[in-house]
């Protein structure tokens, strides 16, 4: 085999134990911080106050403000309050929402991050931020917003509800099955990604049977860990750009979303892209990676249906407009044909072809 890549590592930290959370205090002296400021969605405040205990006069302020895809207002408010209070680094506990808004702050001022992930969404692995204005949702990469340490606790993920776990690992398995076929990959990115996708395969029925096992809850929150740093990693394709533009255009839920769409593009894409479907087929255990995918999610309560998760019936038009307006790599070359076929199965809900 004669091999061809580049393959770049990436700085950061990462500390990963049950009860982790506990050795905040001293990952944030490693940094040498004094004056955090913590971000975190309305309905983590209370956690965030008792991760936020023991670090005692190290905290600045308490910013549970952060929602769904980084609102520019919000983010503007929170990087006001972060040079209000002096703060010389932030700590986002909390799923992608969260995060992202301490990469909001991070890429106005500079402030190193600390993440605590509580979902498996990956964004505390990647140098990736998102910003929306005027229901746009604008994307790039900045080195400095990839968190300094991440600290993963899997006790942290148990009061994740099963069906959000699902698709949350789920959303985590796409970054993982588009690596395998990303334009940029390595050969360490693939077995990352191979090694992610049969972790979380492997966690997620044990997760959905009893979210409070905590092994189950360590195995899918390490495959999320790899399938957040091969999507900082690499470039995703036709999977990431479809569900981005789902997203925005008609604010349909993330990790749903992502789960309902990937086993169509799979189905798509897996037949041009033969390393990446042998890698899959090693780690799900299956000669038919898509539709072992799509019974997985289905048979863990996922909704596969976009037309449920609030995609309209005439949205396809618009879908296929915007994603045939910007080229982008995908293994295989995307038609309108081809979106209008997985769009359309995607959205009654059927077994991919
Ligand atoms: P989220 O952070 O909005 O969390 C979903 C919901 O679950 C929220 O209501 C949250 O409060 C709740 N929640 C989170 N953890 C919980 C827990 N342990 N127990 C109980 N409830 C919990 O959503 P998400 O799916 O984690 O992230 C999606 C967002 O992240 C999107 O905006 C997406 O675009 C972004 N994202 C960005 C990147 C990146 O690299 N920049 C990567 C992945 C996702």
């Amino acid at each position: 085999m004669s091999h061809r890549f580049v393959h770049e590592n990436r700085p950061g930290r990462v500390v990963f134990a049950a009860g982790a959370r506990s050795r905040l205090p001293e990952e944030i002296d490693r940094l040498g911080l004094h004056r955090l400021i913590v971000v975190c969605t309305p309905g983590h405040a209370g956690l965030a106050a008792e991760l936020a205990a023991p670090l005692g006069e190290r905290i600045a302020d308490l910013h549970p403000h952060a929602t769904m895809h980084v609102p520019a207002a919000i983010a503007a408010k929170a990087v006001a309050r972060a040079r209000e209070t002096g703060a010389d680094g932030c700590l986002a506990i909390g799923g992608g929402s969260a995060i992202g808004l301490a990469k909001a702050v991070a890429k106005d001022t500079g402030l190193p991050i600390v993440a605590v992930p509580t979902t498996y969404a990956g964004s505390e692995m990647t140098p990736i931020w998102g910003l929306t204005a005027d229901g746009r949702k604008t994307t790039g990469r900045d080195p400095r917003v990839l968190p300094s340490v991440v600290v993963y606790d899997p006790e942290l993920t148990t009061t994740l509800p099963p069906a959000l776990s699902v698709t949350s690992g789920m959303n985590a398995l796409a970054h993982a099955a588009e690596a395998l076929y990303a334009p940029d990959g390595s050969p360490i990115h693939t077995l990352v990604a191979a090694e992610s996708a049969r972790a979380l395969a492997d966690a997620l029925p044990r997760v959905a049977a009893d979210p409070h096992d905590t092994d189950a809850r360590s195995d899918a929150l390490y495959g999320a860990w790899l399938a957040g740093s091969v999507l900082g990693a690499t470039t995703m394709s036709l999977h990431h750009k479809l569900c981005h533009i789902l997203g925005g255009t008609f604010d349909l839920p993330h990790a749903e979303t992502h789960t309902a769409v990937l086993p169509h593009v799979l189905a798509f894409n897996l037949p041009a892209a033969p390393a990446a479907r042998t890698a899959l087929e090693t780690a799900l255990g299956t000669t038919e990676p898509a539709s072992r995918l799509f019974h997985l999610a289905r048979g863990l309560g996922a909704d596969m249906s976009l037309t449920a998760l609030g995609m309209p019936e005439d949205g396809v038009e618009t879908v296929v407009s915007q994603a045939l307006a910007a080229p982008y790599a995908n293994p295989r070359p995307v038609t309108e044909a081809a979106i209008r076929h997985l769009l359309g199965r995607a959205l009654s809900g059927v077994a991919p072809a």
